[in-house]
């Protein structure tokens, strides 16, 4: 197979908020940028962020960027990095009154200052009353974010692969990173793109669990990558469950809804968070929320002739507000509820949401990862932002509406890290030979396979095994199954065979691919989730109910080359301020 080489400066791997926000820094300063993405890039999952991006600019209540540091750490059941954390916080009403500046199209409050909305875990001075945080644009946040994205990008002359999937990193002898391989989604060509930085914003990979609220293409393809690549997955062990994804159907209704006054009830019709979370409510963190409403569910107050949900109602709040700050919501609502919440409430259930793991950074958007000589170091030419990477921000739990900040808060801080690389290192390094040759065996072994099993059926077992056995609550004998269970998928994930050759939209050839993807995803999941002995953030362990500092204050490093595990020191020490030592965590 003859393959096409091509040359940039830089290469960013997804055109989610991440990547188009790094692409546009670097373009503006004349850089040779190569944006691939797996579909048009105001369809990546960003475009789908409803509710909000937290920045203290404190329009409608008193705030600071120390308070929203607090509530993050704090959110993040103290496992986030607190250096990061200060970083991404101070730099928060900063980015925000840029994407004003790039056009983007917030609401308004009566004074003209950009409209902002509770959401839970945001609090005023350190713990105290609710704050008001999340700057919004109607329940359609991402989706203004994304187009104002895009358009810069477009006139900064970014060059976009529309449709290109990336399919391995390339590294050198040395480890250092020289670019991608990637493969035209509707021909199947191949092409190996050079860079002297390649940067990932491939966002997240909830579709490993059967019932989630992430887009088709959220198959933790640079994670994939990466961990094949010998570079470890960082805190895999969390996920997010979102409170509210629609029953049976897993599309999301946004916390905003709970921001603007909306409340869970059981079939009693008792407003249950009163008891979970006395002082919060509905608006405590998403981990407590979503715990409290699996426990409703299996103490029988469930809603429904099977008991299996809840009902989470907006009526009260009028048509007027319901029609303008969540008129998307209601959409989704009757057309996937088939209920109008003017009138009636939304069956809702906790949903697979959010990757708080992912390719381990720092605050500079670099990937570190044991290397040349020591434990930790930065990778040379590689680079990681958003969903996909772990800063780490999120620590154990992300709160609400700070993944659009950490994805234009780190975008922007990579790109203006390889500004600064690319002057000590100019030039492209010399490509090894055999640069393809790890993309070229994948794809002739599914060319070769024969009697193998079909793509969707591994991919089924594979979504099931993870919600059955490392759901909201995990249990010592699921855990133990669990990871038996997915290394047989994993294996079935090696004979995968694609039955139909068409080459019409390769639709077959390219979920294989992901297929490979989701594996190393699902595995590093199962086997950091089985070996955490605590119950911390959205890691809930029915043996071991209790956070425990002592033993597990670190952070999880997953090899997926011999399934071995490490762990790394969590960054208690912020930049300037001082820490916020571990505490018990109530709302
Ligand atoms: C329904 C929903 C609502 C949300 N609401 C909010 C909210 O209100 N506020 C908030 O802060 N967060 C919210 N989140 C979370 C937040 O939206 C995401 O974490 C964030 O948008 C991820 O952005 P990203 O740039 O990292 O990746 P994405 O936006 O997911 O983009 C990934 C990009 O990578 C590309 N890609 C992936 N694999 C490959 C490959 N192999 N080759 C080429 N390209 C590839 C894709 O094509 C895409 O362009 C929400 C998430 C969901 C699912």
């Amino acid at each position: 197979m003859t393959i096409i080489k091509r040359k940039f400066d830089v290469v960013i791997v997804g055109a989610g908020g991440a990547g188009m926000r790094a692409a546009l820094q670097l373009s503006e300063v004349g850089l040779k940028v190569a944006v691939l993405s797996k579909v048009f890039p105001t369809r990546s999952h960003t475009v789908s962020a409803q509710g909000g991006i937290a920045a203290s600019l404190g329009n409608v209540t008193e705030d600071n960027w120390h308070w929203h540091m607090y509530d993050t750490v704090k959110g993040s059941d103290y496992l986030g990095d607190q250096d990061a954390i200060e970083f991404m916080c101070r730099q928060a009403n900063e980015v925000v009154y840029e994407l004003e500046h790039f056009g983007m199209p917030f609401d308004r409050l009566e004074n003209g200052k950009i409209y902002q909305r509770p959401f839970g875990g945001q609090s005023q001075n350190f713990g105290g009353a609710q704050a008001t945080r999340s700057c919004a644009a109607a329940d359609r946040t991402g989706h203004a974010l994304l187009h104002t994205l895009y358009q810069r990008n477009v006139s900064a002359n970014t060059q976009f692969f529309v449709e290109w999937m990336g399919l391995d990193l390339i590294r050198d002898a040395q480890g250092d990173v020289l670019g991608v391989t990637a493969m035209e989604m509707e021909t199947g060509e191949v092409m190996l793109l050079q860079a002297k930085a390649t940067l990932f914003a491939t966002g997240g990979g909830g579709r490993i669990f059967q019932a989630n609220t992430n887009a088709l293409i959220n198959t933790g393809d640079g994670l994939g990558m990466a961990a094949r690549a010998g570079i470890p997955l960082e805190d895999m062990e969390f996920w997010q469950f979102h409170p509210t994804g629609i029953h049976g159907v897993g599309v999301l209704i946004s916390e905003a809804v709970r921001g603007e006054g909306g409340y869970l009830i059981n079939k009693d019709g008792e407003r249950f968070m009163e008891r979970y979370a006395p002082n919060a409510k509905d608006l405590a963190s998403r981990d407590v929320v979503a715990r409290a409403m699996t426990l409703e569910i299996k103490e029988g107050r469930g809603c429904g002739d099977d008991n299996d949900h809840l009902l989470l109602k907006l009526d009260h709040l009028g048509a007027d507000i319901i029609k303008s700050r969540l008129p998307g919501i209601r959409e989704l609502a009757i057309k996937f509820a088939h209920a109008d919440p003017i009138h009636d409430p939304i069956p809702v259930v906790p949903t697979a949401h959010y990757m708080m793991g992912g390719i381990p950074t720092n605050h500079y958007g670099q990937v570190v990862a044991p290397y040349k000589t020591g434990p930790e170091e930065v990778v040379t030419g590689f680079y990681a932002v958003g969903e996909c990477a772990c800063v780490s921000v999120h620590g154990a739990n992300r709160l609400g509406t700070n993944s659009l900040l950490d994805l234009v808060v780190f975008g922007r801080a990579a790109a203006n890290q390889i500004i600064e690389d690319l002057k000590i290192n100019p030039h492209h390094k010399p490509l090894p030979a055999d640069a393809a040759e790890k993309s070229l065996s994948r794809l002739a072994r599914l060319e070769n396979q024969k009697d193998g099993e079909n793509v969707a059926q591994v991919t089924d077992a594979l979504c099931k095994t993870m919600q059955t056995y490392c759901g909201v609550f995990r249990f010592e004998d699921t855990l133990l199954q669990g990871v038996e269970k997915i290394k047989a998928v994993a294996e079935r994930v090696g004979r995968t065979e694609i039955k139909d050759k068409s080459r019409v939209f390769n639709t077959a050839r390219i979920e294989a691919l992901e297929l490979d993807n989701m594996k190393e995803v699902a595995v590093a999941t199962m086997f950091s989730a089985e070996a955490r002995r605590e119950s911390r953030g959205a890691h809930a362990r029915d043996d071991f109910p209790e956070r425990d500092d002592d033993n597990w204050l670190k952070h999880t490093l997953f090899f997926s080359d011999g399934h071995r595990l490490d762990y790394k020191p969590v960054r208690l020490k912020p930049l300037t301020v001082d820490s916020f030592p571990p505490k018990k965590r109530t709302y």
